[in-house]
């Protein structure tokens, strides 16, 4: 088992020391997540690794996951799209099967909370049923809601209007709300499976094993399908590349269980692909966090092309890897890659392509890029930051109305 200590040769030990005397001042608090899926996509990413940190830090923390049907999901995937800016239309009935859902949900949780985190809309609801089972409810957005579609906003804000506070991945994603909101990055795991380093052995062995080859270099992209990830965005940009300079494309991902248009998405990279060799398009189960480690550590350069995103855990992974990430300029991307500096950000298939063309011929800058990136994400983007803001988040919603907190 991973213990704190074995952060401190990454971050220093006056860090984890400031973690447990953070926790040491809160006391034996109970601390709940709730959220809807625990594999797929970058929220369960976190908890998994999260959680058992926590725990470690004498917190009783635990993570709950609502269970919901096939209409559900797709009425919650159409709140996060709606959220991310598209035009969605929800009937009355449909919004009544959400209400309905979590108030299933709410029967089955029995427990008490000192603190109650409510990851994105999904569980949101949830409050309707169970205030007075938490003494501060926190209602934690993951999504890209810079410029959500205001009809569904609107019935979401009612509902997220009765939390204790808000938690948003950046400022541009903060709305009109009766209660504080905080900022809170995202963050990964350095000693997970996913992010821990490899030895070349382990990484040629996932290749052989997925049958990619190293006969060119690779350009990768890691995603569930979903089309704000752009996957056929990132098609067109490696079509541009491959007219002048010989590559290849790897597009990688999986399924997840709260989000029911994957297979849809996939059958529309699958046309765009075309059959064409060199882009290799692996269908990964939920667990398979080695492959994608060793795929990010194989790679030449990793893209996540966006055209909305509320942080990309998939662009910290790959940084921490001293990789070179060409991203789409939207949402929590922007946080991590600065241009020319700790990456590169692109507004189009063309843009695209015109900086993977600039780094495949330019391997000591890409290098340079990787090594700036990895410094960064060392210093702002490491889970022992997050678990630092989530204790200090307490301890302020513990002191409300305090002139003076001392953190
Ligand atoms: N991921 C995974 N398998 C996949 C696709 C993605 O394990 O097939 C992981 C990825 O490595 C990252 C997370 O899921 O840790 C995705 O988080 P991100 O913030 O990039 O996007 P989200 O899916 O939450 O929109």
């Amino acid at each position: 088992m991973v213990e704190l200590n074995d952060y401190a040769g990454l971050v220093g030990p006056e860090v984890i020391g400031q973690l447990y005397r953070l926790a040491e001042r809160l006391g034996p608090r109970r601390f709940v997540h709730i959220n809807s899926t625990r594999s797929g996509g970058g929220v369960a990413e976190i908890l998994s690794r999260a959680v058992p940190l926590l725990q470690q830090l004498g917190l009783d923390t635990s993570w709950e996951v609502i269970i919901g049907d096939q209409d559900f999901f797709e009425v919650t995937k159409a709140f996060h799209n709606a959220l991310q800016g598209q035009k969605v239309n929800l009937s009355p009935e449909q919004l009544d099967h959400y209400r309905e859902i979590n108030r299933e949900n709410a029967k089955r949780f029995t427990w008490e909370a000192d603190f109650l985190l409510v990851h994105d809309p999904q569980p949101a609801c949830l409050i309707e049923e169970m205030r007075p089972q938490a003494k501060h409810w926190i209602w934690r957005c993951h999504i890209d809601v810079s410029r959500p579609h205001l009809k569904v906003w609107r019935f979401l804000r009612e509902v997220v209007s009765q939390y204790d506070a808000s938690v948003f991945s950046m400022s541009q994603f903060s709305q009109n709300l009766p209660h504080p909101q905080y900022l809170i990055r995202p963050s990964i795991d350095p000693l997970s499976q996913k992010n821990r380093e490899l030895t070349p052995k382990e990484i040629q062995e996932v290749l052989d094993r997925l049958g990619v080859e190293r006969d060119k270099p690779i350009i990768l992209q890691v995603s569930r399908f979903d089309s704000f990830k752009d996957p056929v965005g990132v098609i067109q940009a490696f079509r541009l590349v491959r007219r002048h300079t010989p590559c290849k494309l790897v597009l990688a991902g999986g399924e997840a269980t709260d989000d029911p248009e994957g297979p849809q998405t996939l059958a529309e990279v699958m046309e765009a692909a075309n059959g064409e060799p060199d882009i290799q398009i692996l269908l990964l189960p939920p667990d398979a966090h080695h492959e994608i480690n060793a795929l990010q550590r194989a790679a030449t350069i990793i893209l996540q092309k966006s055209t909305r995103e509320g942080f990309g855990l998939t662009v910290t992974e790959a940084m921490w890897k001293g990789k070179p990430v060409i991203g789409g300029a939207v949402g929590g991307i922007v946080l991590q890659l600065q241009d020319y500096n700790t990456g590169f950000l692109v507004h189009s298939p063309e843009g695209c392509a015109f900086r993977i063309r600039y780094l495949l011929h330019r391997p000591e800058m890409a290098r340079h890029m990787g090594q700036l990136a990895r410094e960064f994400v060392r210093q702002h983007f490491l889970i022992t930051r997050n678990i630092r803001d989530y204790l200090t988040l307490m301890s302020l919603l513990d002191n409300p109305g305090s002139r003076v907190i001392e953190i």
